[in-house]
Parts: C-alpha cells; sequence; structure tokens
C-alpha cells in the first residue's frame, strides 16, 4: 500500500532516495508497529549507508503525509504503523508487542459533548500480559 502512495507519487514530500525506498520498503505491509530505532536496526544491515537521523526525517515526512500512522501507546518511544485505517491497538506491559484490535468497538462520547465538538475519530489503547509473558518462569 505504501508502496503504491509512493509509486504514484502520493505521498507529500518524500524524496525518493535508496535510503528512503528502503525504508518505505520496510514499512510496507509491516504488522510489527516498530520504533524509529526497530526500523534503523534492520535498514541499516542492508544499507551501511543509513542514518539514524534519515529514518527519523523519513518517518516525519511519511506521518506528515498522512501515509503511517504514529503510535503512542508506548511511553517508552513512538511507534510507527503503515495500516492508517481506523483500528485499535493492545500492548503487551511485559515485552511492549503492540497488535491490532480488529473490528469496530463500539464507543461514543457522552450526549452533551457531541454538541460541542464534531467527533472525527477515536482511539482506544488497551494494555495486557501476552501469553509469552504471562508464563511462569522456570
Ligand atoms: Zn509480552
Ligand atoms: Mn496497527
Amino acid at each position: 500500500m505504501l508502496k503504491k502512495l509512493q509509486q504514484k507519487g502520493m505521498i507529500k514530500g518524500f524524496k525518493r532516495t535508496p535510503q528512503r525506498l528502503a525504508i518505505l520498503d520496510h514499512l510496507d505491509g509491516n504488522k510489527s508497529h516498530p520504533s524509529a530505532e526497530d526500523i534503523y536496526r534492520v535498514v541499516a544491515r542492508k544499507n551501511p549507508s543509513m542514518s539514524f537521523a534519515t529514518v527519523y526525517n523519513t518517518l516525519h515526512t511519511l506521518v506528515q503525509a498522512g501515509a503511517v500512522r504514529e503510535l503512542t501507546i508506548d511511553p517508552d518511544r513512538k511507534r510507527y504503523d503503515p495500516d492508517t485505517s481506523g483500528h485499535h491497538h493492545l500492548i503487551c506491559l511485559g515485552c511492549r508487542k503492540v497488535v491490532d484490535i480488529p473490528g469496530d468497538i463500539p464507543v461514543d462520547v457522552p450526549r452533551g459533548m457531541s454538541n460541542e465538538f464534531s467527533i472525527v475519530g477515536n482511539h482506544i489503547e488497551f494494555y495486557g500480559i501476552c501469553s509469552h509473558c504471562g508464563k511462569p518462569r522456570k
């Protein structure tokens, strides 16, 4: 999806360089909600000329263009999601794994508030312990 947007020139401000394209390639269809550090670690392996600043700046451009969603569910670092469709997230408080919650969760603001605001979206964060982290230690 991201790659298609880029090929059509639909990502505003995106400059095509081998480094930036490698970042896009890594993010396209990525379901792991990586941080900038995670992305850098992987793409720098194949692209030794990659700098962390390039990863950071590219992410900023993609978020500004609405092509990537920035998540603040992890208190330690921002996480990035190439899936910009409306969906919610669940984080494991042990390993900080972030997974998608598919489907709609019916929620609404109290009646009085919708007079003052027109609601354009929502994002629900769930916290839990994954089955791996919940296993008793041997
Ligand atoms: Zn876990
Ligand atoms: Mn997601």
